[in-house]
């Protein structure tokens, strides 16, 4: 299967972080890495291949270093991406409608006349307790119709997408009689009455594809940021054994502002960390050592230059699509590269072949943030923030270059496979 078809398949399996999780979960476990629950004790092994996860909807992977204090070769991708959360159903206009709410910062529109996916997770009530158990909904669909122009003649005129008002999805199951509740429970395995609770959203059911005439460029649903999640895992798991341990980190919450005990500014990857160091006999000393040495990736797809838009991109850094992968930079430190981490990623890059785009927002637009900025304040060692380019940013559906997915792989294959030592402050030897 070539690259392309399986980041396709990949974002297909990950309807929802709690799929997403799944998914990376199986693929880490066909690579040889063994579960570990954040409530058990952890019996670990140097050299040892593992992962935990935290609210099945983010998870953190390692491969133990052999030695305590040589710091880890880690990454950073989330799991979520914007879309609608659904409350319950309920019936208006003869219609059973799906009541939601807004998760994210999603372009609205773009949700409207496309049949929508129902997925996540539902917890069911069992003899002994209650169970967490994932569901899609298969047969069934939402809609969120739009109004027809004839009775909004001002509809392309700007119009506001109301959360509450435009933004409702009409419910369609395989069988009209066939309630919500009914296919929530028949997707769980268990009686209506067992649900004792969800975490259901929407998500676009339209698949990947590639368009143009060379097939330059890719059209799919959440590439913001599974693309990223895809391409670290791709680097973490194709990495030989080196000297330094390796993380591979997948949060949930980033689209809301990563402020959950799941997300990057909660304690799941210094947990881990201390965890991992424990196992190891690390001393306090040995800690710093490691953290003082260690790496983050922080991948988080970027803007590239919109041809219609070409203004709001900063006219001294545009970043096109079939360019290369995306090194981002701001002075108020949203990003967290630097020239010491930036020149790094240049250098690994090189030795890659990999071509490197450097972008900056425009001076006078505020730029979004992403993972690095806030684990930074979790685990403080040396960062880069990078990213596939990409148009149509929380859009439903998003696009990037067929070549920019390859040249993101190799990338981070580069950066979980490079010896890399740091031998001074500023200053590192690396080869690949
Ligand atoms: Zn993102």
């Amino acid at each position: 299967m070539d690259s392309i078809q399986d980041l396709f398949a990949y974002i297909e399996n990950s309807p929802t972080p709690f799929h997403a999780v799944a998914e990376s979960a199986r693929r880490l476990e066909a690579a040889g890495f063994a579960p570990l629950r954040e409530t058990d004790p952890w019996e670990l092994v140097p050299g040892g291949r593992y992962y935990t996860t935290r609210n099945q909807s983010s998870l953190i992977a390692f491969v133990l270093p052999a030695a305590a204090g040589e710091g880890w070769r880690m990454s950073a991708a989330h799991s979520d991406s914007p879309s609608f959360k659904v409350k319950g159903a309920s019936q208006k206009a003869g219609f059973t409608m799906l009541d939601t709410e807004g998760y994210g910062g999603m372009i609205r529109s773009s949700w409207l006349d496309r049949p929508l996916g129902i997925a996540g997770r539902v917890l069911v009530k069992t003899g002994s307790g209650v169970e967490s158990r994932l569901v899609d909904l298969e047969g069934a669909a939402a809609v969120i119709p739009h109004l027809a122009i004839h009775l909004d003649r001002t509809v392309n005129e700007g119009h506001k997408y109301d959360l509450k008002k435009d933004m409702q999805a009409v419910f369609a199951g395989p069988d009209q009689n066939d309630s919500y509740a009914a296919l929530l429970a028949k997707a769980a395995g268990c009686a209506p009455e067992d649900i004792l609770g969800s975490d259901i959203q929407l998500y676009c059911k339209e698949k990947g594809q590639t368009v143009g005439g060379g097939q330059e460029f890719l059209l799919c649903p959440r590439l913001d940021d599974l693309a990223c999640a895809w391409a670290t895992l791709q680097g973490f798991l194709a990495a030989k054994e080196g000297r330094q341990g390796r993380v591979w980190c997948l949060f949930d919450n980033e689209e809301v502002g990563s402020g959950t005990r799941q997300g990057a500014c909660g304690s799941f990857l210094p947990d881990v960390l201390a965890r991992a160091g424990q196992a190891l006999g690390e001393t306090e000393a040995d800690r710093r050592r490691a953290l003082a040495g260690s790496l983050l990736l922080s991948a988080d797809n970027g803007h590239a230059i919109h041809p219609n838009f070409a203004e709001m991109s900063d006219p001294a850094s545009p970043v096109r699509l079939n360019g290369g992968v995306v090194l981002k930079f701001n002075a108020s430190q949203k990003y967290t590269t630097n020239g010491v981490t930036g020149a790094l990623f240049h250098s690994l890059c090189q030795a890659a072949g990999v071509p490197v785009q450097e972008y900056y927002n425009r001076p006078d637009l505020p730029g979004g943030s992403t993972l690095g900025n806030l684990l930074g304040a979790q685990v403080s060692v040396p960062m880069a923030d990078i990213g596939l380019p990409q148009l149509a940013m929380h859009s439903c559906v998003e696009m990037t270059g067929a070549k920019d997915v390859d040249w993101l792989a190799a990338a981070c294959n580069a950066w979980f496979g490079a010896s890399i030592q740091c031998t001074g402050d500023g200053c590192y030897q690396a080869a690949l």
